[in-house]
């Protein structure tokens, strides 16, 4: 996948987008990303990007045309048209599925707006969609854009170790993650659960699949609406958000 950003503050993005898991992936070539300095599309000689918006008001809004104009480079540089994204607080809510259904694109670009926003004319022609990372409003479009382009980067293949790494995470499959534990075995006189030392695969599979369906029922229960549960699992979880021990509905 390439993702391209296009953005006031490359830097900011590439400081970000060079480091930890997604800067190996960048350099073992799994995922290209670019970061593109909107400025540099800019037609006067002080560079802007921004002008007064019509019938007055607060602020600065973000002109149409460098905008239009980096996109159309980036498409002349992949001969392709990459799905362009403005990250927006007026759009639809990021979550684990908006970034599957991402993940089945090669190419995505991202636009950070600024100031009060971006000419409504250059989202009407050129955004495929707007995403939001949240019913709150941030100074600009970088954090937004680089939470999607690190969410997703890490659906891509080779860029976590292995596809189970993010298949067991939460929300993967509609569930919050089971708890884990690391040495030492007893910490503070907390033990680790035994069944975790039994070496026993398939009694740890169930324990943590329990345990991944009560803590959802109880931190999250709205989400077991949509979580992939069988019949069994699903007679187990009550209303009020508890998870019935194996053997029992919540009505007996
Ligand atoms: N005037 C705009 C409005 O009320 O919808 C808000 C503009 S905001 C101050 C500046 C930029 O930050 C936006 O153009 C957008 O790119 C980004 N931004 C702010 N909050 C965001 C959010 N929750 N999700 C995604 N992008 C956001």
């Amino acid at each position: 996948m390439r993702i391209d950003i296009i953005t006031l503050f490359p830097e900011m993005c590439e400081a970000v987008m060079g480091e930890s898991i997604i800067g190996r992936a960048r350099k073992s070539g799994a995922i290209e990303v670019n970061c593109h300095q909107l400025r540099d599309y800019a037609f006067d000689k002080h560079r802007r990007v921004d002008d007064a918006p019509y019938g007055g008001g607060m602020g600065m809004l973000m002109m149409a045309e460098p905008i239009a104009l980096c996109y159309e480079a980036i498409c002349e540089k992949t001969q392709i048209r990459p799905h362009f994204i403005y990250m927006s607080p007026q759009g639809e809510t990021l979550t684990q599925n908006t970034l599957k259904r991402l993940s089945a694109y090669d190419n995505i670009c991202l636009l950070c707006g600024h100031y009060e926003g971006v000419d409504e004319r250059l989202i009407e022609e050129y955004i495929d969609e707007e995403i939001s990372i949240g019913d709150y409003v941030l100074t600009g479009g970088e954090l937004p854009a680089l939470v999607l382009a690190d969410s997703l980067a890490r659906l891509v293949p080779g860029v976590l170790a292995s596809d189970e790494c993010f298949e067991m995470e939460s929300h993967y499959n509609g569930l919050l993650e089971y708890p884990q534990y690391t040495r030492p075995q007893v910490w503070h006189g907390r033990e680790v659960p035994a069944v975790l030392l039994s070496g026993h695969h398939k009694n740890i599979e169930q324990f943590r699949r329990e345990e991944a369906i009560k803590r959802t029922a109880r931190k999250r229960p709205e989400l077991l609406d949509h979580a992939d549960l069988t019949e069994e699992e699903r007679q187990r979880v009550a209303p009020t958000g508890g998870y019935a021990p194996a053997g029992r509905s919540h009505t007996n």
